[in-house]
């Protein structure tokens, strides 16, 4: 993958904000990691433009960014280090 303009940290706290949530301990609870209620409606954000994209593949890392259109999108799961 081309190295991405931003941290895989910024792109999670814009996923963050999308979700209403402040932490990453915070989805974590939603039971996340372990097939919870997110499951099928995991978030991504895009590596060169930080859009954030829904219904990601938990493990998704080359999505469809439709905001920049191209194969830019990263799952919170994978920037989190999750899956
Ligand atoms: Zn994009």
């Amino acid at each position: 993958m081309a190295k991405s303009k931003y941290s895989n940290d910024t792109l999670l706290e814009n996923c963050l904000v999308e979700l209403g949530l402040e932490t990453l301990d915070d989805w974590f609870d939603l039971g996340v990691s372990e097939n919870g209620p997110l499951d099928s409606v995991h978030f991504g954000a895009c590596h060169k433009c930080a859009a954030v994209s829904y219904r990601c593949e938990p493990d998704m890392r080359n999505g469809w960014c439709e905001e920049c259109n191209s194969g830019s999108v990263e799952a919170m799961g994978s920037l989190a280090g999750v899956c």
